[in-house]
């Protein structure tokens, strides 16, 4: 079983696609949302971003991000706060966290106990962040 499985499994709900804003999108996450839709900047900013001052975000149609439709359209290029959701490093530091993200996440398995959760949880962002170095 991976890492992940032990204390997450995603029920595909949409909840987290939902509301009224989205998460931003700093400047790799845009670069690599381009290269997902195989499309240039400039169309990819018109048809599915807003861009409010410096800040980019996904446009919202009918109360949800505009790339959902029973899961996400454009998985390999979701930005990295998607990419993270839920196992969010604030957890780590708070209970009333882990207890927050698992009442609006229904894919987090409270059963594992917050303190076992929590060293899964390290093991996998430090595993994470070494990927990325
Ligand atoms: S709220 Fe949780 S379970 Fe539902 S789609 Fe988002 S990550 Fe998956
Ligand atoms: S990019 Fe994908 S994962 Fe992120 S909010 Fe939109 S539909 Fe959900």
């Amino acid at each position: 079983m991976k890492e992940t499985e032990k204390i997450f499994h995603c029920t595909r709900c949409g909840y987290c696609c939902h509301g009224q804003t989205t998460v931003s999108l700093d400047t790799d996450d845009q670069e690599r949302m381009c290269r997902a839709l195989a499309l240039p900047r400039e169309e990819v900013a018109a048809r599915y971003w807003r861009i409010t001052g410096n800040v980019v975000q996904m446009k919202v149609i009918e109360g949800h991000c505009i790339f959902y439709n029973e899961g996400c359209t454009v998985h390999n290029g979701r930005p990295w706060r998607c990419a993270e959701w839920p196992l969010h490093p604030s957890i780590l530091t708070d209970e009333s966290n882990f207890s927050a993200i698992a009442d609006s996440c229904p894919g987090i398995k409270k059963e594992v106990g917050y303190d076992e959760f929590c060293i899964v949880l390290r093991k996998i962002l430090a595993d994470n962040q070494r990927a990325r170095c």
